[in-house]
């Protein structure tokens, strides 16, 4: 079988597109054949080496396909069966393997492509809205990149909840596509500086929570913008890392909560796993949920997806097809 393979970490020439074995499934894991992968920014720091991966490895947590053979002890899949993933491993491939505790069976009026789409974007837009900070109507808040992968649903979701959204993104079509997912207010904040802008209008009054996940840019402004103990997001660093900071600022600015979260620690148990999973399907099934897929490129290119997503160019998802 074919996989991207990542043997030094670097720019995108790294991701070297080679021939490999077939991976083995272990107690518990299911081999997938992969439809179709979900780029994610967390790649982009897996190949810099941002996290310190062991090499040689295969990137890509979320895909989905068809069943190709279980390892001892799986109960609940059999070959055949069309199933998706966010917690996966070395999905950039033909065939993956993941945890059968973390795999969903995919519905019928759901393509494998939607799936790949929506699994990882989705369920942590599910968490941030859902848990994180669950929004509830009377609520404000601040959604950066709200034309990106995340960015999309997290607004729709948001507005499923009853929330006041306001939006940044970098350019007039993304502005564009912030107000289609349900964007109450849209700042292009490459124009404009988005601090006054949201307190001119908030009325002063502030958000109760910012969910950043642009980080240097973005992250002490959005401190300022806080309500007294509202809550600071910061969920990626798609800027770069946020410096530290004193634990006292959180006083200074309102008894602030700042918390940063990540998906794995959202999904600590089948049950969660399947709740997050089964909304995400029910909203895609019943129109109340879009998930716009922005560009698919063929495995072989992942270089070029990955400049891609690092040029700011992503409007929703980027999907790698073997
Ligand atoms: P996106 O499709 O949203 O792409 C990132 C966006 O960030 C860009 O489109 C861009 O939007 C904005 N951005 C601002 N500054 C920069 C910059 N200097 N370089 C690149 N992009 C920039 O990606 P994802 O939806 O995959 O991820 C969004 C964020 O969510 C990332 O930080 C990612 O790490 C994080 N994430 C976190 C998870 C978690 O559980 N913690 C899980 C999944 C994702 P614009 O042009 O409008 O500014």
């Amino acid at each position: 079988m074919h996989a991207i393979r990542i043997h030094a970490t670097g720019s995108s020439d790294q991701l070297i597109y080679e021939e490999t074995t077939l991976p083995e499934p272990k107690a518990g894991e299911v081999r997938v054949k992969v439809t179709a992968t979900g780029l994610n920014f967390v790649e982009v720091y897996h190949r810099k080496g941002l996290y310190g991966l062991p090499m040689p490895f295969t990137p890509g947590g979320e895909f989905a396909g068809v069943v190709d053979a279980l390892g001892p002890g799986v109960t609940g899949f059999k070959p055949g069966d069309r199933v998706a993933t966010a917690s996966g491993a070395g999905g950039y491939a033909d065939y993956a393997l993941a945890p059968a505790s973390l795999l969903a069976q995919v519905p019928a009026a759901i393509s494998l492509e939607q799936a790949a789409a929506a699994m990882l974007q989705g369920m942590t837009a599910h968490y941030l809205a859902s848990t994180t900070y669950p929004l509830k109507p009377g609520d404000t808040a601040l959604v950066h990149a709200a034309a990106g992968g995340v960015g999309q649903l997290l607004v729709q979701i948001a507005k499923l909840r009853g929330a006041r959204v306001i939006a940044t993104v970098s350019t007039p079509e993304k502005a564009a596509l912030a107000r289609q997912a349900g964007a109450d207010e849209v700042i292009l904040y490459s124009q404009v500086d988005f601090e006054p802008e949201v307190q001119r209008l908030t009325g002063g009054k502030g958000l109760e929570v910012v969910y950043d996940g642009v980080g240097k840019t973005t992250f002490l402004k959005g401190l300022n913008l806080l309500k007294p103990r509202g809550m600071m997001v910061l969920f990626g660093q798609a800027s770069g890392p946020v410096d530290p900071i004193s634990p006292q600022l959180l006083n200074a600015k309102g008894s602030l909560f700042l918390t940063r979260p990540t998906l794995g620690h959202y999904l600590l148990s089948r049950e969660e796993f399947t709740w997050r999973s089964g909304d995400l399907f029910g909203w895609m099934a019943s129109g109340k949920l879009v998930v716009r897929i922005d560009r698919t490129f063929p495995l072989a290119q992942a270089r070029a997806a990955h400049d891609y997503i690092e040029n700011r160019e992503t409007k929703g998802k980027v999907l790698l097809v073997p």
